[in-house]
């Protein structure tokens, strides 16, 4: 797995995903710092329609349809169902682009909407969006990236490696397994802490934390670091990664977050002066 997160609160943010070539948010300067690598794109899925996570769109879709790269690739854009500013941006972006040299669709998207990304076999990925409380009027999703895959039944999981072996040789790996469905990825996108219960056993949370110091949020539109925390103790997350810092922290960051070494899950940081790759 390979995650590249730009992310400056008001900025820019923008996460690409690259095990499904997926961009999450496309806030201005990604094409500049992905170069030709934007047209390796595939999906990209809006969390809402604040500039800062919208405004790198026009050149992406501009880049791929004037620059000699590859025009054949279609791309398909996500978004949250209903979002005005994201439409009108959207509408405006097809306006001045009106020879389109490649395939390009706008699709709206609800929470718990299934988005099949692909599948081999038994195994299975997609995406699914979830509701976050960031604007009063306008639809704001994170996003989760959901795995299916197979384990062994609950009454094999005591035996030896040579019993399971000779019981799957007897009545077949599919009658000894058995389905479940694992988050990997929990992107919240910009808002007031999320339901746990949306990030449950994630094994990275992606989660915004614009304020490091609580006392610093004016207005319940962004999260705070001890209110993210509790978020991954309770959701019981792997990997938790802090991004849609406020640049008022810059270079004292590591000063907030101290004493995190207790933790069960790993903490990371996005610098909003750095480009951050796991
Ligand atoms: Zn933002
Ligand atoms: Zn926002």
């Amino acid at each position: 797995m390979i995650l590249e997160v730009y992310s400056k609160a008001l900025y820019s943010t923008w996460i690409y995903y690259a095990p499904e070539r997926i961009l999450f948010d496309a806030g201005e300067g990604v094409s500049l710092t992905m170069g030709n690598r934007i047209y390796a794109i595939k999906y990209i899925f809006l969390t809402h329609g604040h500039v800062d996570h919208i405004s790198g769109l026009w050149t992406i879709i501009n880049s791929r349809n004037n620059s000699m790269g590859d025009r054949e690739k279609p791309l398909i854009v996500y978004y949250p169902k209903g979002n005005t500013a994201v439409e009108e941006w959207l509408q405006f972006i097809l306006k001045v682009n009106g020879d389109l040299r490649f395939e390009l669709s706008f699709v709206p998207i609800t929470a718990g909407q299934k988005i099949f990304l692909r599948q081999a076999g038994s195994f299975a990925r997609y995406v699914v969006p979830f509701k976050v409380r960031h604007t009063q009027y306008d639809q704001s999703l994170g996003y989760n990236v959901i795995e299916v895959r197979r384990r062994l039944k609950e009454e094999y999981k005591n035996l030896s490696q040579a019993q399971i072996a000779r019981l799957s040789r007897e009545l077949g790996q599919d009658s000894i397994t058995e389905s479940y469905e694992k988050k990997v990825l929990t992107i919240s996108g910009d808002t007031y802490g999320i339901d746990p219960e949306d990030a449950f056993e994630t094994e990275i949370l992606l989660h915004e934390c614009t304020f490091l110091k609580k006392e610093d949020r004016k207005m319940n539109a962004h999260a705070s670091l001890d209110e993210v925390l509790s978020i991954a103790r309770e959701a019981k997350v792997k990997k938790l990664i802090l991004y849609h810092i406020s640049s008022r922290y810059s270079g004292k960051i590591e000063k907030y977050l101290k004493n995190l070494s207790e933790e069960s899950f790993e903490v990371y940081y996005v610098d909003p002066n750095e480009l951050f790759t796991m």
